[in-house]
């Protein structure tokens, strides 16, 4: 779906923030969001972090709703996980044009802004699916 993506976060919005799913780390998310705490890397994985064998994943508190999403949106934004400086550009979205239309039902930001080319875009997911090889690589 090449043509026709347009995107532009919307100042205060964090509709991405509260929709159900996981929020997968990179081994380089969890050093870079445990440093902006001031923590050790140990201790924030221990805190916030499920680990499978191929997969890190922030926990999810009871309320559903992840830790560091605040009033004033993410307490952690210069250290968020790749997965959500990537939103909406996930492989799934990028390739899919019903998928990307579907995103657009909760984020404003799709269908705002200007053209997006495909090449940047299917750049940010292709970091995705280096950064997420438990995810995307079978
Ligand atoms: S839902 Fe869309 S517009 Fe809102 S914060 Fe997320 S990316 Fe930005
Ligand atoms: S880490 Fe930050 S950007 Fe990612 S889901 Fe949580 S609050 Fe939102």
């Amino acid at each position: 779906m090449a043509q026709g993506m347009r995107f532009a976060c919307q100042p205060g919005c964090t509709q991405c923030c509260r929709q159900q799913g996981f929020v997968y780390l990179t081994e380089q998310d969890l050093i870079r969001a445990a440093e902006f705490l001031r923590m050790r890397a140990a201790d924030f994985e221990r805190r916030y972090v499920y680990r499978t064998r191929r997969l890190l994943r922030l926990r999810t508190p009871r309320a559903g709703r992840c830790h560091f999403l605040n009033e004033d949106g993410c307490s952690i934004h210069p250290a968020k996980p790749t997965q959500c400086r990537a939103f909406p550009f996930w492989p799934e979205l990028v390739d899919s044009r019903r998928e990307w239309n579907k995103t657009g039902s909760y984020c404003p930001g799709i269908g705002k802004g200007p053209l997006i080319q495909i090449e940047a875009a299917r750049a940010e997911a292709a970091e995705m699916r280096a950064g997420y090889p438990g995810l995307y690589n079978g």
